[in-house]
């Protein structure tokens, strides 16, 4: 694969109001491919006043947008998911080529991401609000659902594609125009998401692209304007807690995608071969750089060894590599900075008594990559326990009592997803009860899918992307109240 022509192809100019352009200001920033730490693009870079041109042809584009048929804009959805799909390799090399993960998971974020186009292109047609009489009589109410408005929306770089289009599907299904701004480390996949959806049809104002070297060149001026309507974001918990913050001057709709620390908790009766694959699956993917995953890795003491055995066994396999390269599993991590963290995590691990079954260290020379790692026995005050690790360390601890296991797993301030693996159907509605978070994967390691309501609770995040539930965060409730014909007086 010429990956180089490929790169060539990606706009690397600010998109607004269907123009694409440098930065007011002309500056640039650089962007780094993780395995071979070669710089790959130059990027425009958005000031404040790029920003406020963003902002400025959504709303102009709006007051059009909100008023298309939904089969139109679902039909653009749709097309967008057909080029997304036959695009499916360049989009899926070039993610590699900023981002890091391996190929194959690059192609399966691809079919992910595209699935937000198609399942919102259906969901656009199927809208409804309800109708109701007033009990005590009166009155009939009808409800509509109204788009909320212009808005920003803000992406992280572990999954370039998906975590936009989770948000750009619904906003456009729903009737409204955005600006989005993506990551800095990973901005290319985008700007090819956006010239596929130019191709597919989108009319100029409704997407606009901002990338920039500072962030908050985009979220202030866009934020502090009461034009722009709601705020969508996807990354760390301070970061969200602080857009909230800025977005609350205006009262802005604010939907948080955060953060996360999840268990996964292994039972005495689980299947040990599937619960091995599935936690490999859940800490693994991605480089261990997702917000699902398996972060503390709960197991009962009395199949603890077994498990830890199986699962060290099942990483120290695990094939370490430029993520372009074949049959490669884990790629770099995203940049030098990560690197040094999950070295700073394993020391700390081990000062407080952990034991390194596999990996344990950086792979030397160039990239950024660092062993697939196990470590059993570090106690609960180390930091691979109480912070989100976002790398390929997977740290063991272990309990004696189904009760003790649901008290360890909600001991964070996150409640994203968790997992539980065990043979009793039972467990699935006890974990229920029991567990803090959005999302519970029972005997699975995979939650993510475009039909399901993701999102979490506590520090993880206010909100819900994916399925309906994900549509009607872009919408706001209109209610109708009528004289009801057969009203007495
Ligand atoms: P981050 O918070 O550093 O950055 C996320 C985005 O916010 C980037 O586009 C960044 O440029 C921007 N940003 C940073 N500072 C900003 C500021 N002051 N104003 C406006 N924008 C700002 O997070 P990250 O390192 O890119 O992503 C990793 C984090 O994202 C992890 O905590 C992970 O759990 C979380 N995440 C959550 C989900 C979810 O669905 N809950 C999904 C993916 C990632």
């Amino acid at each position: 694969m010429d990956i180089q022509a490929i790169l060539d192809q990606v706009e690397t100019r600010l998109y607004i109001n269907g123009e694409w352009r440098d930065g007011a200001e002309g500056e640039t920033y650089e962007v780094l491919n993780p395995a071979t730490e070669e710089v790959i693009a130059t990027m425009a870079s958005g000031t404040r006043q790029d920003s406020l041109d963003a902002l400025a042809a959504a709303d102009e584009a709006q007051k059009v947008w909100a008023h298309t048929a939904p089969r139109e804009r679902a039909e653009i959805l749709r097309k967008g998911y057909d080029l997304v799909k036959e695009r499916k390799e360049a989009f899926a090399a070039i993610m590699t080529t900023e981002m890091g993960k391996s190929y194959t998971e690059a192609l399966g974020e691809v079919d992910y991401g595209a699935d937000y186009l198609l399942w919102f292109s259906e969901e656009a047609n199927h809208f409804f609000g309800h109708t109701n009489r007033y009990p005590a009589k009166g009155n009939r109410m009808v409800t509509v659902r109204k788009p909320v408005g212009p808005c920003l929306l803000i992406t992280p770089w572990n999954f370039p594609l998906s975590m936009a289009t989770r948000k750009i599907a619904p906003a456009l299904a729903a009737g409204n125009t955005v600006v989005i701004k993506p990551a800095k480390l990973t901005p290319l996949t985008m700007q090819y998401f956006v010239q596929t959806m130019e191709e597919a049809g989108v009319p100029a104002g409704v997407i606009n692209l901002v990338s920039s070297k500072s962030a908050s060149d985009v979220s202030e001026p866009i934020l502090q304007d009461p034009r722009c309507r709601k705020l969508s974001f996807t990354g760390s918990t301070p970061v969200g807690s602080a857009l909230m913050k800025l977005a609350a001057d205006n009262v802005v709709k604010v939907s948080l995608e955060l953060g996360g620390n999840a268990p996964a908790i292994v039972f005495a009766d689980a299947d040990i071969d599937g619960a091995v694959e599935g936690v490999k699956a859940a800490k693994m993917r991605n480089i261990g750089e997702a917000c699902t995953a398996a972060n503390r890795i709960l197991v009962h003491e009395s199949i603890a060894e077994e498990f830890a055995t199986k699962l060290a066994k099942a990483v120290s396999e695990l094939k370490v590599g430029n993520g372009m390269d074949e049959g490669i599993e884990v790629g770099p991590l995203v940049e030098k900075k990560a690197q040094e963290h999950m070295q700073a995590l394993v020391d700390d691990a081990v000062s407080h008594g952990g034991t390194i079954l596999t990996g344990g260290k950086a792979v030397e020379g160039t990239g950024f990559f660092f062993e697939p790692t196990v470590i059993t026995g570090a106690s609960k005050d180390a930091k691979v326990f109480r912070e989100e690790i976002f790398g390929p360390i997977a740290p063991i601890f272990t309990f004696s009592t189904e009760q003790e296991a649901w008290a360890l797993a909600n001991d964070t301030e996150y409640g994203l997803a968790s997992y539980v693996f065990s043979e009793d159907p039972d467990v699935m509605w006890r974990a229920s009860d029991h567990l803090e978070f959005g999302l519970v994967g029972y005997n699975t390691g995979v939650v993510s899918d475009a039909s399901i309501p993701f999102g979490g609770v506590k520090a993880s995040g206010l909100g819900r992307e994916g399925s309906l539930e994900g549509m009607l965060e872009y919408t706001e409730v209109q209610m109708i109240g009528v004289r009801d014909p057969y009203a007495r007086f």
